[in-house]
């Protein structure tokens, strides 16, 4: 899962930043308005974390202007400011949710484990294929009952391809989903990690999950 993070303030966004990497999510930091639209447009996220208060473009204005454009990511509002008319009109510029300044990460990430989970219409935190496992909560992986220890980036390359299960999983996909900003599409480093993925999800199994679909990308599937 990508989230783009949209926040002025240095110190909060490195620790929103932190905190959301060691949940595992993949996240691009923009630090004014201007930068934070941009990116929002160019690239594809599954969440938009947008501060009010921006130098260049505040967040209302961005909110506004990304619903106008059709992006449709969910978009969590945050802001100094508890005023209700600020939530009213942050609400109505087409955001999901609003948190109010100062919080606790715990909360920030509850509220983005439900913007996430509404997109899917899923009430499940268990993702299966087969006898594969993914519990989202809990960041743990199954194989038949036994553990399987993943990196981060392991971890949220297989929860994207579990995600978009039986169907054909584009390397473009991937890079947009499970890598932020810095990824360089020149290199294999993709491939790299499906082979890492794939040595520890299916060593020792007769089953094979994850197939590699020549020209196109990869596809996650139960032969059944
Ligand atoms: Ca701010």
């Amino acid at each position: 899962m990508r989230i783009l993070l949209v926040e002025d303030e240095r110190k909060i966004a490195s620790f929103i930043e932190r905190g959301l990497k060691e949940e595992h999510y993949v996240v691009d930091v923009a630090y004014d308005g201007e930068n934070g639209l941009f990116m929002a447009e160019v690239n594809t996220y599954d969440l938009i974390i947008l501060d009010i208060m921006l130098p260049g473009k505040d967040g209302m204005a961005i909110c506004k202007e990304l619903r106008r454009k059709k992006i449709t990511a969910p978009i969590l509002m945050l802001t100094a400011k508890d005023k209700l008319r600020d939530k009213v009109q942050g609400l109505n510029s087409g955001a999901d949710d609003y948190l109010t300044k100062p919080f606790a990460f715990e909360e920030l990430l509850a509220r983005v484990r439900v913007l996430l989970r509404r997109k899917k219409t899923e009430k499940t935190t268990t993702l299966k294929v087969a006898d594969l496992e993914l519990d989202q909560l809990r960041h743990k992986v199954k194989r038949a009952d036994k553990e399987v220890g993943l990196t981060s980036k392991e971890y949220a390359l297989l929860e994207y391809l579990m995600l978009n299960a039986n169907q054909i999983v584009t390397r473009t996909m991937i890079s947009e989903h499970v890598w932020n900003e810095d990824f360089d599409s020149f290199t294999n480093v993709i491939d790299v990690h499906i082979n890492y993925l794939r040595n520890k999800i299916e060593k020792g199994f007769k089953k094979q999950l994850l197939h590699t679909v020549r020209g196109a990308g990869y596809i996650l599937k139960d032969p059944k």
